[in-house]
């Protein structure tokens, strides 16, 4: 690549500003110099009675101090000139060299190159800056990465149900399926499915991109959650498994949106169920610790191994693809839980003490400030 014109005048930016300093030194020492001289003249005839003769020899003295003075000067300005040049083009090269290095690989990383990497040079302040690009270039290189995979998902997770799709409306052509109430409940699942990852996508890159409004105001934290418990009992129930409601000592109020504090609570009550066999039991419970509201949602269910724990809030990421594909799961449900309940000033975290032993998930949410907690709910625990 063509070095750009500019790195050319900064190098002899630099060597011009060592040769200011020559010419400053000379022009300095010169005048010194002579007034030094003059001084010295005029005392070193004082003692001649003749004026004339002391005129000459101070003439002579003057002339004969100056020529020397001017050699001396001049192979000094020399010599400072030819150093100047020399460590003013020295210095110029040491910065801008990993200068050019670092314009060079940004154009590379901007034209797709994410791999780019330059290198640190010696200089601690130069450093510092190629390190920070390097890291810049790291992250840029992740997240390109990351774009790549997620298109790959979203192309995977459409073609599951649309397959299926396919599947029987070829299946009703070629007289395989029967027309029949069956056949279209099941085309309709499919669809539901492809609708209802449509909408998780829509709220996923929303939520990404930091668009998601919320409509933040203090709420009771207890009846957001009963709702959602209540909601997905039936559920619950169909899947004989027991969901239980442990009020709170206190019940809080929480700054949120509470509609998105609904959508959290239905995710992860959803994803207890989903993922509790039959006979187990789920436990929904609300509580304060320090300056946040905590919902706690624990199952008895298949448990996460800890190796993948950290990975489940990961979009598209499911333990088990093919079990929580059947169950209609798409694999991003708690990445945007857990994007809302940042974007609310909380924090979604899970815990489980491995596989076959069950899950607890907490959400923490910001209590609502001023609000004294409010009396003890006097609700059955059961709902
Ligand atoms: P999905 O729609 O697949 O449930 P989520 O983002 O809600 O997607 O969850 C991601 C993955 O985390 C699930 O596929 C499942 O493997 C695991 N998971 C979530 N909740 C639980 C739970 N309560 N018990 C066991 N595994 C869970």
């Amino acid at each position: 690549m063509k070095r750009h014109p500019l790195f050319g005048q900064l190098r002899w930016r630099i060597v011009g500003a060592q040769m200011v300093v020559v010419v400053v030194g000379v022009v300095v020492v010169l005048a010194v110099t002579n007034l030094l001289v003059e001084a010295m003249l005029a005392a070193a005839v004082a003692g001649v009675g003749d004026q004339v003769q002391a005129a000459e020899l101070a003439r002579e003295l003057s002339a004969a101090f100056r020529t020397r003075m001017l050699i001396a000067v001049g192979i000094g300005a020399l010599g400072a000139i030819v150093a100047a040049l020399v460590t003013g083009l020295l210095l110029a090269r040491q910065i801008l060299n990993p200068l050019y290095q670092l314009a060079l690989s940004s154009r590379r990383i901007a034209a797709g190159r994410y791999a780019e990497r330059c290198d640190v040079p010696d200089s601690d302040e130069l450093a510092l800056v190629a390190t920070s690009f390097n890291q810049m270039a790291e992250e840029l290189e992740r997240v390109e990465q990351q774009r790549v995979t997620l298109i790959g998902d979203v192309a995977h997770e459409l073609r599951t149900p649309l397959t299926a799709l396919a599947g029987y409306l070829e299946g009703l052509l070629d007289g395989l399926f029967p027309a029949e109430p069956e056949t279209f409940n099941a085309m309709a699942q499919e669809l539901r499915r492809l609708r209802r990852l449509i909408d998780d996508l829509q709220d996923l890159s929303r939520v990404e991109a930091g668009q998601i409004s919320l409509n933040l105001a203090p709420q009771p934290l207890v009846p957001l959650v009963r709702q959602a418990v209540t909601a997905l009992l039936p559920q619950a129930e169909s899947k004989g498994v027991s969901l239980t409601f442990a009020p709170p000592q206190v019940a809080p109020e929480v700054l949120v949106d509470a509609d998105r504090t609904a959508q959290i609570a239905h995710n992860l009550i959803g994803n207890a169920i989903r993922y509790t066999p039959e006979g187990g039991a789920i436990t929904v419970s609300v509580g304060v610790a320090g300056r946040q509201a905590e919902v706690v949602v624990t199952d008895t269910g298949i448990g996460i191994p800890a190796e993948v724990l950290p990975y489940i809030f990961e979009r598209f990421y499911r333990v088990d693809s093919s079990r929580s594909r059947q169950s209609g799961g798409s694999g991003i449900g708690l990445t945007i839980s857990r994007y809302l309940a940042w974007a609310m000033g909380g924090e979604l975290v899970a815990a489980s003490a491995g596989a076959g032993a069950g899950s607890t998930f907490t959400l923490s949410l910001p209590l609502a400030p001023a609000s004294s907690p409010a009396p003890r709910s006097t609700e059955p625990n059961q709902v």
